[in-house]
Formats: C-alpha cells, sequence, structure tokens
C-alpha cells in the first residue's frame, strides 16, 4: 500500500504534532490508536479505520479519529 500523505482524510498528518488541530493533545499518535493495526515497516503500518483502508500511515501521524487504544 502507498503511503498516506498529510489531508488524506479526516485531518490526518504524518507528523501529528505539526497538526495544530484543536483536538490534538500531545503524545496522541497513530501507535498508540485503537485503530492501528501495527507496524508493516519502517515506521509505516496499517490503520483499520475504513478511510485508511488504501494506505499505511505513519506510527507518529495523527487524525481527528485518534482514540486511546494502541
Ligand atoms: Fe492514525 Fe488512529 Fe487516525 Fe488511523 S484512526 S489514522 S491509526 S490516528
Amino acid at each position: 500500500k502507498p503511503r498516506a500523505e498529510d489531508g488524506h482524510a479526516l485531518d490526518y498528518v504524518n507528523d501529528g504534532s505539526t497538526s495544530g488541530h484543536e483536538k490534538y493533545q500531545d503524545g496522541n499518535k497513530c501507535s498508540n490508536c485503537a485503530f492501528w493495526a501495527g507496524e508493516v515497516s519502517g515506521g509505516w503500518g496499517g490503520c483499520r479505520h475504513p478511510q485508511f483502508s488504501d494506505v499505511l500511515v505513519n506510527a507518529d501521524g495523527w487524525c481527528n479519529t485518534w482514540v486511546p487504544g494502541g
């Protein structure tokens, strides 16, 4: 799968710390999100959310649907 680009969906960014989104909180990232499906390679992995079914997301990425889990 291709790697997601900033803005792919749901305000996604590859580096959550740069998002500037009102819902973003320090430490929130794809790798500790309930939708994270595990690393595939090099810090990129799967996301179970349907909006990201066609891409890999960055372990340090973030989108506005982040929920604790991971
Ligand atoms: Fe990352 Fe979670 Fe958003 Fe998927 S739902 S892109 S794992 S923050």
